[in-house]
């Protein structure tokens, strides 16, 4: 969401195209994807030895993939799902390109400006609210973005009081680890419960965290708090990590690193183990029981997912601790909504128990609006008439035209949504979570050290380290 710019529709653009020329590129994007998929590279036999497999076709295994190649490694991705992107999903609503998984990035996010350059890739600036809907004493009351962005910067500078300090470096969060001593424990709603707040600011506070982490009682307050300090450190720069999107979509960005790479990549293959064999070799299995082998592999998997893979010898403790407690959040329900019966580009959110915990304005279309919206553990998005009554929360006049819901933590590939850390995550589990277990390397935005869990700036992060430490053991 962009919080500042005046531009009132999704097809203002920073760099100039418009719509068709994203649809346009999505297409070039989904060729050069097949280019990659059909291998790139030279010529090989599949079952003969590779050097590297990379589990995974997200944002981290797509880096991982580029960078072994260009170091001369041939490389193997192996990818569940029949498209690749993982928690990034670029698919289509109501005849428009919409994204179902990550979809924002912001100024700031180094690693995706470098590749969005590299790949000439433009931006287009996020739509701006015209009006801003909170829940009040009783009911919701309207008012001007300005107004009540203001009152919540207030409210998340006195949320936030210490962050800067414990996170001064924000890109290396244990920097400070004396001071995270004192705070790494408390989760959202153990700070929401050390402030004085009145009624209204409560609901305000809670139903602006909950959605980002899936419940207060979940997310550490440190995770948030990184992100914020990452961001500048003040309540617009946090929103302006929603403020940009990539022209052709989040996915393009990726279909742009596969296909620059020489791997090959197998999309409907799940691993369902990694084993180690005689000879300093990995066998890499997938369900339909074809073994692959590698003198290193990248586990480029959510570690929510972990638990689905057999790994013979088992992860090592940290790891498995992480797996066990998750750090992808329990809940992460995005919907697209086409709106009709209002000429506002309307910002909404609830208090914490909200059936919809936020909505977002997204681009007009000739018959209404799209919306983006969150939902909260009490809504059924399966229930269309529950989501309409939702919608009308905010906007009384609203009429559904339709939607679309994607439930993350149903999805088998992913089983929760963008990472969060709980509460004492950080202090136990980083950096041994980023350590290679053998010859198994670990990599995705929820074990990055910066912009990890809700960035693809951290999958990239992530990526390239992961590609670093893979190298180094095939020699
Ligand atoms: C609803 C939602 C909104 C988000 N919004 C934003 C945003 O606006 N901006 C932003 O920057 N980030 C956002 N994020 C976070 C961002 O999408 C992730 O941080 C990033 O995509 C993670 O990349 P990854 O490569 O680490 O993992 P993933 O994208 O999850 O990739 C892992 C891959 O591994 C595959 N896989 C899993 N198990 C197996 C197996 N056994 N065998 C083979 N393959 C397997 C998966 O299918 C997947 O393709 C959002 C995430 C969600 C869910």
């Amino acid at each position: 969401m962009n919080l500042r710019a005046t531009a009132t529709s999704a097809n203002t653009t920073a760099k100039g195209p418009g719509r068709r020329h994203v649809l346009k590129a999505a297409g070039a994007t989904a060729v050069a994807s097949a280019l990659a998929a059909a291998g790139a590279g030279p010529a090989r036999a599949e079952a003969a030895p590779w050097d590297v497999i990379v589990i995974g076709a997200g944002y981290a295994g797509g880096t991982a993939a580029r960078e072994l190649t260009a170091r001369g490694l041939s490389t193997l991705v192996l990818e569940a799902r029949d498209r690749i992107g993982g928690r990034v999903w670029t698919s289509e609503f109501a005849g428009e390109p919409v994204e179902l998984g990550g979809g924002w990035f912001g100024p700031g996010q180094q690693l995706v400006e470098r590749e969005l350059k590299r790949y000439s890739i433009g931006t287009t600036l996020d739509v701006s609210p015209t009006l801003a809907v909170m829940p009040g004493a009783d009911g919701y009351v309207s008012r001007s973005p300005a107004e009540v962005f203001g009152r919540l910067g207030s409210l998340f500078d006195e949320f936030y009081a210490g962050s800067a300090q414990y996170f001064e470096r924000p890109l290396e969060p244990l920097y400070r680890a004396d001071l995270l001593r004192g705070v790494d424990h408390l989760s959202l709603a153990d700070r929401i419960a050390q402030l004085d707040l009145s009624p209204v600011d409560h609901k305000w506070v809670a139903g602006s965290t909950a959605p980002f982490a899936g419940g207060n009682e979940v997310g550490a307050l440190t995770g948030l708090a990184q992100w914020y300090q990452l961001a500048g450190g003040t309540y617009e720069g946090f929103h302006s990590t929603m403020s940009l999107k990539p022209d052709g979509g989040m996915t393009a960005l990726l279909h742009a690193i596969l296909a620059d790479s020489k791997a090959t990549l197998r999309l409907n293959s799940q691993v369902t183990s990694v084993s180690t064999a005689p000879g300093g070799w990995t066998n890499v299995r997938l369900g339909n029981g074809r073994t692959y082998r590698s003198r290193a592999v990248v586990v480029a998997t959510p570690v929510n997912t972990w638990r689905t893979i057999n790994f013979d010898p088992g992860l090592p403790k940290v790891h498995a601790d992480a797996a066990r407690e998750g750090v992808g959040v329990p809940h992460a329900t995005k919907l697209w909504l086409h709106v009709r019966g209002s000429a506002e580009a309307v910002y909404a959110q609830s208090a914490e128990d909200g059936p919809l915990q936020l909505m977002l304005p997204q681009q007009e279309l000739p018959d209404g609006r799209l919306y983006v919206a969150f939902s909260g553990p009490t809504l059924n998005v399966s229930d269309r008439a529950a989501v309409q009554a939702a919608v009308r929360q905010f906007i009384p006049r609203a009429t559904l035209a339709g939607y679309r819901a994607m439930e993350w933590t149903k999805d088998r590939y992913a089983l929760g949504g963008w990472g969060l850390r709980r509460p004492g995550q950080l202090l136990r589990q980083l950096p041994a979570i980023q350590q290679p277990h053998g010859n198994i390397v670990f990599a995705g935005s929820d074990i990055a050290s910066g912009w990890y869990g809700a960035f693809v700036e951290g999958a990239i992060e992530s990526g390239l380290k992961a590609a670093q430490q893979a190298a180094s053991l095939t020699t």
